[in-house]
């Protein structure tokens, strides 16, 4: 396992703390960032009025994300990203169902007591929900769950799974439905993925034998589940354009300081002429992305906007892999070193993935072509 400390540490790529905010450091690993983040009450200060079903306040979901970016790695940022943008609001639909277990993992996530992966990726092409293969038997009294869940975010170190399978065979879009599964259950078997990166995210795969769970562990009502996908996966894309904007503020700030401590014949490398416009260009890619925050923020947040998200998602994709990629080559050899841009770039390449790769994503901007265009309009 890599040591987060030298993925990102304090030294090269962090800015001092500046809140006074729970303790999390470097190494701090996602599971224990959740519970600093809830025991602090930041959690439920994300969302408006306190409330997961009222939705997030873009500002200080940013506000959040850049802290956590600032002060621990990128996997444990990832653990608390998916939970606060798309797993807790979801827990929301059992209200008025009759779905205690739920509305209980709701109480404790906020509280920052328990931790939620959201498992929605199966052995099929996750940019293909719709052909899932993960199936949920529902009985008058009880739910039996079979199917594996590959590449889930908190895998190995949540205490609930909010699983998305299906109730009938066929693509239909009501034919999915959410079930809670805590994860000592039995018939359940957890690996961790096979992979260096993402320190402290917990990232895993799941398998569910004949789990065996009473029918309130459902998650709203059966055949809802993939439209509510859809309109919360939203909100994970605009948390990952503000954690995105974040991201690169940090590590071009953190090459500023590089460049300017690198002596040349004509002054340091700051000073060259053909950097300062390389670097100026990255500057203008992330104040792009940052408007485009600002404006759409709201909308996707209010009303789960698709083509908002899609818009903040493909942009943070490509805003990214270009910035990081100059940072990390500015950075010459030490850009290799423990702490250098380079030992980033692989995990950022995770903004153009997950949540929705960016050719899904342009289809979903391209679908609503004659939207875009009008509001381009003077
Ligand atoms: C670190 C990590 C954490 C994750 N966490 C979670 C989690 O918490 N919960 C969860 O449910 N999932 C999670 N995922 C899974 C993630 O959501 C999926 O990887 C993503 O949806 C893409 O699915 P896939 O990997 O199956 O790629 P595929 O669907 O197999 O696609 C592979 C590639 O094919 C191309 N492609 C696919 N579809 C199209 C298309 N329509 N047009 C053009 N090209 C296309 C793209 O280049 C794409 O990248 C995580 C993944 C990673 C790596």
């Amino acid at each position: 396992m890599s040591d987060p400390a030298v993925l990102l540490s304090p030294g090269s790529v962090r800015e001092p703390r500046t809140d006074s905010g729970p303790d999390i450091t470097a190494d701090t690993g996602g599971r224990e960032v959740w519970a600093a983040l809830g025991a602090a009450g930041r959690i439920a200060a994300v969302f408006r009025d306190g409330d997961p079903a009222a939705g997030v306040d873009p500002a200080r979901l940013g506000e959040l994300l850049a802290d956590v970016d600032a002060r621990t790695g990128i996997g444990s940022t990832l653990a608390v990203s998916v939970q606060i943008a798309t797993a807790v609001p979801l827990l929301t639909l059992a209200r008025g169902q009759d779905q205690e277990p739920a509305l209980r993992a709701e109480r404790q996530a906020l509280a920052g007591t328990a931790v939620v992966a959201l498992a929605a990726t199966d052995e099929t092409a996750g940019s293909d929900l719709a052909g899932l293969r993960t199936e949920l038997r529902i009985g008058e009294a009880e739910l039996e769950l079979n199917g594996t869940k590959r590449w889930i975010t908190n895998a190995t170190q949540a205490d609930y799974f909010l699983v998305l399978a299906r109730h009938r065979p066929g693509r239909h879009f009501t034919n999915f439905t959410w079930v809670l599964v805590p994860a000592s259950a039995p018939g359940i078997t957890v690996e961790r993925a096979d992979t260096e990166l993402f320190d402290g995210s917990g990232t895993g795969h799941i398998r569910f034998d004949a789990v065996r769970l009473p029918r309130d562990h459902l998650v709203g009502r059966p055949g809802r589940a993939l439209a509510s996908f859809a309109a919360h996966i939203a909100v994970e894309r605009l948390a990952g354009a503000l954690w995105g904007i974040a991201l690169c503020r940090r590590v071009l700030a953190d090459t500023k300081r590089r460049l300017e401590a690198r002596p040349t014949a004509d002054g340091t490398l700051w000073q060259a002429e053909a950097v300062r416009q390389r670097f100026g260009r990255c500057l203008v890619l992330v104040r792009q992305l940052q408007a485009l925050t600002r404006e759409l923020g709201e909308p996707v947040a209010r009303r789960h906007d698709a083509t908002s998200a899609a818009l903040l998602k493909s942009s943070v994709a490509l805003t990214l892999e270009e910035v990081l990629a100059e940072c990390a080559h500015f950075q010459g050899a030490e850009g290799f070193s423990g702490t250098g841009a380079q030992r980033l770039r692989p995990q950022a390449a995770l903004f153009g993935i997950g949540g929705g790769s960016t050719e899904v994503v342009l289809s979903i901007v391209a679908g609503a072509a004659d939207t875009v265009l009008a509001e381009l309009s003077p």
